[in-house]
């Protein structure tokens, strides 16, 4: 049978047309008084496809989507863990689904994001939270204007972060936008902040403190830590820590309790939202309680009427985003906190270790491991002394060719050739199990086929793509 598509908008057919199309609600004659002659088009050709073209065109489509349902996602830096498929039910309830973000009267919604602020509170340790950022490099740059209003409020002058060589490039990105500049701090041979240079940094006067990961890009957890916060506070700096590794922390250690006063979340990552391809995300941050008047407004209220938006600290940075945030990727960390509670947390931060030093052990008996030691969430390998010049990016090609995704590559900057692997608590073992399998064949074929390598992708639609060619001659548009 071939069911023509094309009958919905046949004119003729009045009834299938009511069946499948509404009715307009606009009169047709309006338009062609509204729009000039010459936008008009006499005709229109609409496709005229057999359904089962259709449809095995799109699924054709989607069989090309590579996603975490998919298979195992190693995407270091990114925690892309599996999304429980209920979230999505839960955040189309038309309670959340249909409301308007100016109806701030919704009691029910507005107690969602008080409640989530003060679970968050528990699992850092933070006094005060916003939702507004939508990503967690958007926390990254409130959470610096923050610091810089807080100095100035005092009539402080401070001009510069302390960065370290191992953060994520949206650290010195950030605190560059919001107006201070960047002191590199170079990581030790553990991967570790060196104390006597942080403390002679910090002695430059007008350093308004540190942003830093921990555990950091290197997977690896920094044991000074408590050294490194007491060092910056004593010289009046501030700490601020990039959460978005977060995820092996989880009811372990707390950012508070390490020392920090501003914490950046990514939603998106720990407290698991489909993501990728720039969104959505979001990246609320907590703070100790000194810099709660200097968060973004409105802050929601609890009052004896009910929950109220205050919008009158003119202490506060402003606002940085509209409405309420993402409120989507919320309600989904939400419903993902309160599905784990406390022991299941735990759990995730556990598992999600125990998985990447599983992976660590097995891989480094072919692959070169430069900070060996027991990771965290992830860990980094290199290319260096790889048989016949095999680099990371013809592995990274060469792991597509056996249908699963590539770990991140080049990043961080400080291992040369990096291969950033982060397989997350939702991988089970068989998947673990064959992603190594696939890293141990690709290292036999780069001692006996190099070229099977350099040339990978074999088996993907699209093949390996002239990186050179792009950067030299980018075409950005049509
Ligand atoms: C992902 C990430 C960020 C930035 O977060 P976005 O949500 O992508 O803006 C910052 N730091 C680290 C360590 C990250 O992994």
């Amino acid at each position: 049978m071939s069911f023509n598509i094309h009958l919905i908008f046949d004119k003729e057919n009045e009834n299938i047309q009511q069946n499948f199309v509404p009715k307009m609600d606009i009169d047709i004659t309006e338009i062609n008084e509204i729009l000039p002659e010459n936008l008009l088009r006499k005709e229109l050709p609409l496709p005229n496809i057999p359904e089962i073209e259709i449809i095995r065109h799109f699924i054709k489509l989607s069989n090309r989507t590579y996603g975490v349902d998919t298979g195992i996602y190693p995407l270091g830096s990114c925690t892309m863990k599996y999304n429980p498929k209920v979230n999505e039910t839960i955040v189309k309830l038309p309670g959340f689904a249909n409301i308007h973000p100016l109806q701030e009267e919704n009691q029910g919604c507005l107690e969602l994001l008080y409640h989530i602020s003060k679970l968050l509170g528990e699992i850092t340790g933070m006094d005060g939270f916003t939702l507004q950022p939508a990503a967690g490099a958007h926390g990254e740059l409130a959470g610096l204007l923050i610091v810089k209003k807080f100095f100035e409020s005092k009539g402080i002058k401070k001009r510069k972060i302390i960065v370290p060589d191992s953060a994520h490039g949206t650290n010195p990105a950030s605190a560059k936008m919001a107006g201070f500049s960047i002191i590199e701090l170079k990581s030790n041979e553990f991967g570790e902040v060196p104390l006597d240079e942080l403390e002679f940094a910090m002695q430059e006067g007008d350093v308004a403190g540190i942003m830093l990961t921990n555990p950091n890009t290197l997977g690896v957890f920094d044991k000074q830590i408590k050294e490194i916060t007491r060092i910056v506070h004593e010289n009046e700096g501030l700490c601020y820590y990039d959460g978005a590794n977060l995820n092996p922390m989880l009811g372990i250690c707390r950012p508070r309790d390490m020392g920090f006063d501003i914490v950046h979340l990514n939603l998106h990552k720990t407290f698991s939202t489909p993501h990728g391809g720039g969104g959505p995300g979001s990246g609320p941050i907590g703070v100790v309680n000194e810099l709660i008047p200097f968060l973004p407004k409105p802050c929601l209220i609890s009052t004896k009427k009910g929950l109220i938006c205050k919008n009158d600290d003119d202490k506060s940075i402003g606002r940085i985003r509209a409405f309420w945030g993402n409120f989507g990727v919320i309600i989904r960390a939400y419903a993902y906190i309160l599905a784990l509670g406390a022991e299941g947390l735990k759990r995730v931060g556990q598992i999600a270790v125990l998985n990447a030093n599983y992976l660590r052990i097995l891989l480094q008996q072919n692959y070169f491991l430069p900070y060996n030691r027991i990771c965290q969430h992830e860990f980094v390998l290199s290319d260096q002394g790889l048989p016949n010049d095999v680099s990371t990016e013809d592995i990274a090609k060469r792991i597509l060719d056996y249908g699963i995704y590539a770990p991140t590559i080049y990043f961080p900057l400080i291992v040369p050739g990096a291969l950033m692997i982060e397989p997350t608590e939702t991988e089970p073992k068989s998947s673990l199990d064959y992603f190594v399998e696939v890293m141990n064949k690709i290292f036999e074929e780069a001692k006996k086929n190099p070229e099977l390598l350099k040339n990978a992708p074999h088996n993907t639609p699209v093949k390996r793509l002239d990186a050179v060619l792009a950067a030299r001659k980018p075409i950005l548009h049509d």
